[in-house]
């Protein structure tokens, strides 16, 4: 192992510094100003490693970290797309960065400006009433808006309707945040061709159905071409339709949820627009509502006056609050950033190129790969493994030699709807030279699989890091040094 992969405890020498506070210039009065019973006895158990060790051993290990923007990332599901650095900088603006949530409305109409037309922008996009930027991610926006249909529900005094309706296709969180919301959910299955079996959705329309959670085009990059006859049923039985727009992309500037018949959708600004993610924040979950669900969005509310003022309100008809304020300003000010320097142009190119894009991989890969689902998909799309499963390479060997390969590897084992799944979304940022390297390394992997199919199983060969037992991982973390010293003991 090269001396600046090691832990940095590792590299610590005894009496070796990075650097000394002169000691004439600290008199010993900062000091004694600490009570002494809250002065520790022992120094701290610290690396003692000089500047350099510290800068190099950091340097090199960012350089180890795989992002999008060191390589491609065709992870379904997740969009990631390249998020342009002038949102960054955009969002650094320190005119935004020094406010403070509880400074007066009068102060900050900047930033309830922006919140505004934000919402705005995102209404036209989707073709809904209203929108709250208040929820902190994905997940979050579901617990709000299906909070928004249970409240809808319980203001009519329909108390029976406890019930949401979920394919067998849907992402994790769907049913996750219909129990937490405190509603039954209920599987709808799918047709092998991996959309909702509307035969099936018929007899689980009742009066107990509050509504159904979708997405379209659904986990397998399929559109739902059956949607206006679902939308008509649910509302004809009374219930509403949730649409999981974490992923706008397919759709972005040509299809609008809104006039697909739904009523309640999220969408993550952290996947669609321009805020990098997969670290586990800061992200933003904005939900959007038909006009007749607007007064039981969260507080509080960007309002704007007849003199063109901005005003924080809190509705009495309101779900109450969801998160501290108004959610996570610098998020909204990528996706804002984004939206204005793409313009209404650009933006209507988002969905086709990133359908093009995935279907240009598709047809590329399919004598390799088994494609369970023929036909056009939109965004994504799904293998359910290699071709040939004689070789014994599962999905899982083949998404480690990627990682030798320089490639992330796509979602795997999502959806559950096939064995072998592996989910492959390029994302419209992708050049054509991208797309042929990853389809050319794929077709040696899957060559590879055929000819020596234990490099492929004993995968990644060159990553800083071989094969890892996350359950292990999960179960008996070892997160500092100590810990790790003790084991080893
Ligand atoms: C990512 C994703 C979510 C959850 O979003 P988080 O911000 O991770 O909570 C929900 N549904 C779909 C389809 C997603 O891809």
């Amino acid at each position: 192992m090269k001396t600046y992969d090691k832990l940095i405890f590792e590299l610590s020498k005894p009496g070796r510094k990075g650097f000394e506070l002169p000691a004439d210039n600290y008199a010993t009065d900062g000091l004694s100003a600490i009570p002494s019973d809250l002065l520790r006895e022992t120094p701290a158990e610290l690396p003692e490693v000089s500047e350099l060790d510290v800068v190099r051993h950091f340097t090199n290990l960012s350089n180890k970290n795989f992002g999008v923007d060191t390589g491609f990332y065709p992870l379904g599901s997740c969009t990631m797309k390249y998020n342009p650095k002038i949102n960054e900088e955009l969002a650094a603006l320190p005119e935004f960065t020094s406010l403070h949530p509880l400074q007066d409305e009068k102060s900050a109409q900047g930033a309830l400006e922006l919140y505004w037309n934000l919402q705005n922008m995102l209404a036209n996009l989707s073709g809904l009433a209203e929108f709250t930027l208040n929820p902190y991610a994905g997940a979050h926006g579901e617990l709000t808006g299906l909070m928004v249909m249970r409240q809808y529900h319980m203001s009519r005094c329909d108390l029976k309707r406890t019930k949401v309706i979920v394919p067998n296709s849907a992402h994790g969180t769907n049913p996750a945040s219909a129990m937490v919301a405190g509603l039954e959910v209920v599987e709808v299955k799918s047709k092998p061709n991996g959309s909702i079996d509307v035969e099936d959705l018929k007899p689980l329309l009742d009066d107990t159905i509050a509504g159904i959670m979708m997405t379209n085009p659904n986990t397998l990059g399929m559109f739902e071409t059956e949607i206006l006859e679902i939308a008509r049923l649910v509302h004809e039985a009374g219930g509403l339709l949730y649409y999981d727009g974490a992923n706008l992309n397919p759709l972005l500037g040509k299809v609008r949820p809104g006039d697909m018949g739904f009523d309640i959708m999220h969408i993550n600004l952290h996947k669609t627009f321009s805020t990098p993610h997969g670290g586990g924040g800061p992200g933003s979950g904005p939900v959007g509502v038909a006009s007749h669900l607007v007064k039981y969005l969260p507080n509080p509310h960007v309002k704007k006056d007849a003199e063109g003022k901005f005003h924080v309100e809190y509705g009495d008809d309101s779900l109450g609050n969801i998160s501290t304020f108004l959610g996570n300003f610098g998020v909204m000010m990528k996706a804002y950033a984004y939206i204005l320097t793409l313009g209404k142009e650009n933006i209507r190119n988002v969905g086709p190129l990133a359908t093009l894009n995935a279907n240009y991989i598709k047809e590329n890969l399919k004598d390799d790969y088994l494609l369970p689902i023929e036909g056009v998909c939109k965004h994504e799309f799904v293998f359910d493994g290699l071709k040939d499963k004689s070789t014994g390479v599962t999905t899982l060997n083949v998404a480690k030699r990627l990682l030798d390969y320089g490639f992330h590897a796509p979602t795997i084992y999502f959806p559950l709807l096939f064995h072998e799944s592996m989910m492959i979304e390029p994302t419209e940022t992708e050049s054509k030279e991208t797309l042929d390297e990853f389809i050319e390394v794929m077709h040696k992997v899957a060559k590879e699989a055929k000819e020596n199919p234990q490099a492929v199983i004993d995968a990644p060969l060159t990553t800083i890091v071989r094969k890892l037992d996350e359950t292990g991982a999960a179960k008996n973390p070892v997160l500092n040094y100590r810990a790790l010293k003790n084991k080893e003991a």
